[in-house]
């Protein structure tokens, strides 16, 4: 029996938004196998918050898939559509501090700020306006926040000038990202956030908000991110393929390959546990590239 570590708790938390792809690959093999060498814990959550974007069987296929490629998660699923008591809790205590207040702008001038930051027109709206639909927005008064990512190295924002007030519950009273993730990292005791680097930018607002809920801020790893040969990042949105379980032990290859592993060649006439075997007993996180981005050709 392999000893636990407890002190070392990774994760994959996919969306159900579509198949898991390569991409997905990507992240549910680097975190797997950071947990596995540092024999620590790996579990599986559901980032079921978003229903408009979901598809329906979506997260029966993530599990299926996965399992098919072999990885094998600890505890039972955490399905964040079963949180909502949690983020209300948390919204609530950041409400009687004063930090978050009711946005009642229109969704056309949301769209007219396009990218920018918000400008911070209802931050004194305190009080839930009667008769108008609302979003709840964090009041952002923290500079530079930042991180020591164990691949990405030194990432810092300025959070009041680069990100501004930003959105904790939506008006169609759904939770953002940012406050599920923040408050569920903390509820499955996740020391270790070993994810894909087009989330590094999201990190110093899941740092602002563990910090003012005094919750614990884990180990960040971002990993690379697989782009097509266009240099568009693989993404359920651009329909990147599925992944076919008939090619599993070639396209796990592919992603240690990816991740700077450097598998041996005669690993692809081996079965999927031996290919896995090798790759927790080899596994590096100073060998993955230290870059956000990476052509995949299939
Ligand atoms: N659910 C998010 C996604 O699929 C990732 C969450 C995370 O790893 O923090 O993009
Ligand atoms: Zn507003």
């Amino acid at each position: 029996m392999a000893v636990i570590n407890s002190s070392y708790v990774g994760r994959f938390a996919p969306s159900p938004t579509g198949p898991l792809h390569f991409g997905s690959l990507i992240a549910a093999a680097g975190s797997y196998l950071d947990a596995r060498a540092n024999r620590g814990r790996w579990l599986l959550r559901i980032d079921d918050i978003d229903p408009p974007r979901e598809q329906p069987g979506a997260t029966d296929d993530i599990r299926r898939s996965l399992e098919q490629f072999g990885f094998e998660w600890d505890g039972p699923v955490l399905l964040q559509s079963t949180r909502s008591e949690a983020y209300r809790a948390a919204l609530e205590q950041l409400r009687e501090r004063g930090l978050m207040f009711y946005c009642t702008c229109s969704r056309k001038q949301i769209a007219e700020e396009g990218d920018k930051v918000y400008p911070g027109t209802c931050r004194e709206r305190i009080e839930p306006p009667a008769g108008q639909e609302y979003a709840l927005r964090l009041r952002v008064d923290a500079g530079e926040t930042g991180l020591a990512d164990l691949i990405q190295g030194a990432y810092a924002q300025d959070l009041r000038i680069e990100i501004g007030d930003f959105v904790l519950q939506r008006r169609d009273g759904l939770y953002s990202y940012h406050m599920a993730c923040s408050v569920d990292d903390a509820f499955q005791g996740i020391t270790h956030v070993v994810r894909g680097a087009d989330l590094l930018d999201s990190t110093p607002r899941q740092i602002h908000l563990q910090q003012l809920l005094g919750l614990p801020i884990p180990h960040y790893a971002h990993l690379p991110v697989a782009a097509g040969p266009n240099g568009q990042k693989l993404s359920k949105q651009n329909l990147a393929r599925a992944l076919d379980a008939a090619r599993r032990e070639q396209l796990l290859w592919d992603a240690l390959q990816f991740l700077g592993q450097q598998p041996p060649r005669d690993l692809l006439s081996v079965d999927l546990k031996s290919i896995w075997e090798w790759a927790a007993k080899n596994w590096s996180l100073n060998k993955v590239p230290k870059v956000s981005m990476q052509t995949y050709k299939n």
